[in-house]
């Protein structure tokens, strides 16, 4: 993740504004948690910082762009759009330090937020947990591995349909 703490103290009250649009903020996230994502859209961010009280911040931003995910019936990357919203509060970690990654620390008498944290937060709860290019995917052939959305293979399947095996082993409580 990108090193992004900034300095917060000296922000008034009412909030800063800040503009974020370099791409690596991102894509070190995602190298270094070996998501496979290609970049789309370019990502940008727009985040507002509100101090509070000498020990944490309101974080208010929105994200947008989009990135190149592989579906996860058929494996193609598609184009999945980002657009998302947060609102969050950060602040110094209480005394009994349940907070083990706080996203605000003191340095030289100055509060710091670290920013990184906060886009890479903001962006990975916007990818999908089950990425789909299509809800009509066909997914690839078991047995040939052929993209069925290119047209059928011509192998016999003789177990089913293939995107409904994982419900077979289901048992119902
Ligand atoms: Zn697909
Ligand atoms: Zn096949």
């Amino acid at each position: 993740m990108l090193d992004l703490w900034m300095p917060i103290s000296d922000i008034s009250p009412q909030g800063k504004t800040f503009t974020f649009d370099d791409q690596e903020i991102w894509r070190q996230g995602w190298a270094e948690f070996a998501i496979p994502l290609a970049p789309g859209r370019d990502l940008a961010a727009e985040v507002t910082v509100q101090p509070q009280a000498d020990e944490g911040a309101l974080v208010r931003g929105s994200l947008t762009g989009s990135v190149m995910i592989p579906c996860g019936r058929c494996a193609e990357p598609f184009e999945f759009a980002i657009d998302e919203t947060f609102d969050v509060y950060e602040h110094l970690p209480d005394a009994e330090g349940d907070d083990d990654e706080p996203r605000v620390r003191v340095v030289s008498g100055q509060l710091q937020l670290d920013m990184g944290a906060v886009l890479w937060e903001a962006f990975a709860l916007a990818l999908p947990v089950r990425p789909l290019c299509s809800e009509s995917c066909r997914g690839v052939c078991p047995k040939c591995g052929k993209d069925l959305n290119k047209g059928d293979c011509g192998c016999v399947q003789d177990d089913g349909d293939e995107r409904l095996a994982v419900f077979r082993n289901l048992k119902i409580k």
